[in-house]
């Protein structure tokens, strides 16, 4: 199985607009960060979690030909408006399944709703075909591609973490709720939210994000979702063995 990090930016990419700090202004390419989403390839299956704002040049720039499915975490703008550049993908290919829990529908239909209530004839909309997913019921994307949804908290939100196998990828999130806890156990990988270091009302920040990885323990853990206070060089050293600031384009293997 392989992970490719998409992006592994906060909701304004970094560097941000207008910003002349130390990371916006560096020239370490892991100082730059779109808005944050996975690919994940497993025997010939391709699935996006999150269709962000970035999608189509994240797509771009990694070769995308394929998808069979896209998971959502949530409705917030980074993750999904780049919903609509999937329009290429369903020319060669047909609809495509998304997936996403119930809240996460809602929005989804009410933000998109020319796709879902279309009020003219002609091309050019983006095909869907609506999965709902639920905390703790694991579904099948392809052989060996279990895939079992995870509730997390996002502020006062619930957010869909996802795990694979012994992967788990949890972003948007401030608290991991016990029976959330459970699922996320036993991992290889854990990619997880780490906004930066001081603290903010709905993502982790470094004490939080290190509280959950040792409780936790998976064997690596990697942190995103990062905002522009973390430069990767000078706060790596922040970080303890077997954890480390993600960067746009790192791949993750499993091995097989
Ligand atoms: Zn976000
Ligand atoms: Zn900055
Ligand atoms: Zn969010």
């Amino acid at each position: 199985m392989k992970f490719t990090l998409l992006g592994t930016g906060t909701s304004t990419g970094v560097p941000s607009i207008g910003c002349e700090c130390e990371t916006c202004t560096s020239d370490d390419p892991r100082d730059k960060r779109l808005r944050v989403s996975v690919l994940v390839e497993h025997a010939g299956r391709t699935v996006l979690i999150d269709t962000s704002s970035d999608f189509r040049q994240q797509a771009l720039r990694v070769g995308l030909k394929h998808l069979d499915a896209v998971l959502i975490t949530h409705c917030h703008a980074d993750h999904i408006f780049g919903l609509d550049d999937i329009r290429p993908l369903n020319f060669r290919h047909g609809a495509l399944g998304v997936y996403a829990n119930e809240r996460a529908w809602a929005d989804i239909r009410r933000i998109f709703k020319y796709v879902f209530e279309p009020t003219y004839f002609g091309g050019g909309l983006p095909q869907v075909v609506a999965h709902t997913v639920e905390h703790g019921a694991p579904f099948c994307l392809g052989p060996g591609l279990d895939v079992t949804p995870v509730e997390v908290i996002h502020g006062r939100l619930p957010v869909t973490a996802y795990r694979f196998n012994d992967f788990a990828y949890a972003t948007d999130l401030s608290e991991i709720p016990p029976r959330s806890l459970e699922l996320l156990r036993g991992l290889e990988v854990l990619v997880l939210d780490c906004l930066r270091i001081t603290p903010h009302p709905t993502h982790l920040w470094l004490e939080r994000a290190l509280e959950y990885v040792a409780e936790l323990r998976p064997r690596r853990a990697y942190l995103t979702h990062i905002a522009h206070d973390i430069k990767h060089a000078r706060d790596s050293a922040l970080l303890p063995d077997g954890v480390e600031w993600a960067y746009d384009g790192l791949v993750i293997s499993d091995g097989d």
